[in-house]
């Protein structure tokens, strides 16, 4: 089968594969839709010696396509089914946290796209639980979206405190922060959406941010301090993974406030002492759980949100090269692949 592996330094081959295997449980799908996400990113960038072992694994995790063999014991999913692959942490199926929906939190869980070939290969096995039916009134597209970037928005919302009033700053345009804005603006909070990058900026607007602001500026804090009458919004997603944004977004709290932190990065020294007094929560969001992934889907299938202008060009696996230089650049949405 054709697929494209990383080797390291920003290098992507695309070569032919062994077909995997079905083992019991399993399910085959081929891709119909895939994507590019941040973290592919961080892969492709990698040395080849921080690659390691990994650099023979088939990256990705957004899974769309449909089932070709089954394995199936439980018959929850048939050859034929258009599905999505629902999470990237794979867990282990038994153990606590996988019973109730936190794969993430499995101590045996293996990544796709890390531990397990992924989608950057035109056929995919994965367990079955960790697949659903993808319903008629969700395109591929969105169901690709919605395998990473929008589910993993979804989450981290669930973690902002709106104790203080319905004011969220979205910290970073990329793809997790777009669905962010377009989340918010569903659950009827008002959206300060913040990136250096004026095309994203303006991604954001039209997706129903109520302000959009370059950072960078000492005042630009302040001004995001004044759009509530608290002094600060209750809830920042900082969804770049820049340390200085990081930073940036506990200035931007009110007293109680909660960032959350999403995007990947190096991390920021932490300022305790400003923290004390207004109370301030840091928390951080992984991957989803599998029931806000059913409810992320839910609303898409009822229309309840629009995740069209989220979705950006779309490229054949053969110019796999070129698309992930694009996705670098970050200007115009999701980056897909296109496997019919
Ligand atoms: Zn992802
Ligand atoms: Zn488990």
């Amino acid at each position: 089968m054709k697929g494209v592996l990383f080797p390291g330094d920003s290098r992507a081959v695309l070569t032919d594969l062994p077909k995997p295997e079905v083992a019991e449980g399993d399910v085959e799908i081929r891709l119909t839709a895939s994507g590019i996400c941040g973290t592919d990113l961080h892969y492709w960038r990698e040395s080849p010696s921080a690659r390691g072992g990994r650099a023979g694994v088939v990256p990705g995790h957004e899974v769309v396509g449909h089932v070709v063999s089954s394995a199936s014991t439980t018959g929850h999913v048939r050859v034929g089914d258009r599905v999505v692959a629902s999470t990237l942490h794979v867990g282990c199926g038994q153990c606590s946290y996988c019973h109730r929906g936190a794969t993430t939190y499995c101590r045996l869980k293996r990544i796709l796209g890390r531990d397990l070939n992924g989608s950057y290969g035109e056929l995919v096995v994965v367990p079955e639980r960790a697949v659903t039916v993808i319903p008629s009134g969700v395109s591929d597209r969105e169901a690709v979206l919605l395998a990473c970037n929008l589910s993993t928005a979804y989450s981290a919302l669930q973690k902002a405190n709106a104790a203080n009033g319905k004011l969220l700053a979205v910290l970073g345009l990329g793809p997790v922060g777009l669905s962010a804005v377009v989340l918010a603006r569903y659950l009827g909070w008002k959206v300060v959406a913040v990136d250096p990058q004026p095309s994203r900026r303006e991604l954001a607007q039209s997706l129903g941010a109520d302000w959009t602001l370059a950072p960078g500026a000492p005042e630009y804090i302040q001004e995001i301090r004044e759009l509530d009458p608290n002094g600060g919004v209750p809830a920042v997603l900082e969804c770049s993974g820049a340390s200085q944004a990081q930073a940036d977004g506990l200035r931007m709290l009110a007293p109680g406030g909660t960032e959350v932190l999403v995007g990947s990065g190096p991390g920021f020294q932490l300022d305790s002492d400003y923290m004390l007094a207004p109370e301030l929560t840091i928390t951080a969001s992984g991957c989803c759980k599998t029931y806000e992934f059913d409810d992320a889907l839910a609303l898409l299938n009822r229309r309840a949100i629009a995740v069209e202008g989220i979705l950006g060009p779309t490229f054949r696996i053969e110019d796999v090269g070129l698309a992930l230089e694009h996705a670098a650049n970050g200007n115009d949405g999701k980056v897909l692949f296109d496997w019919t």
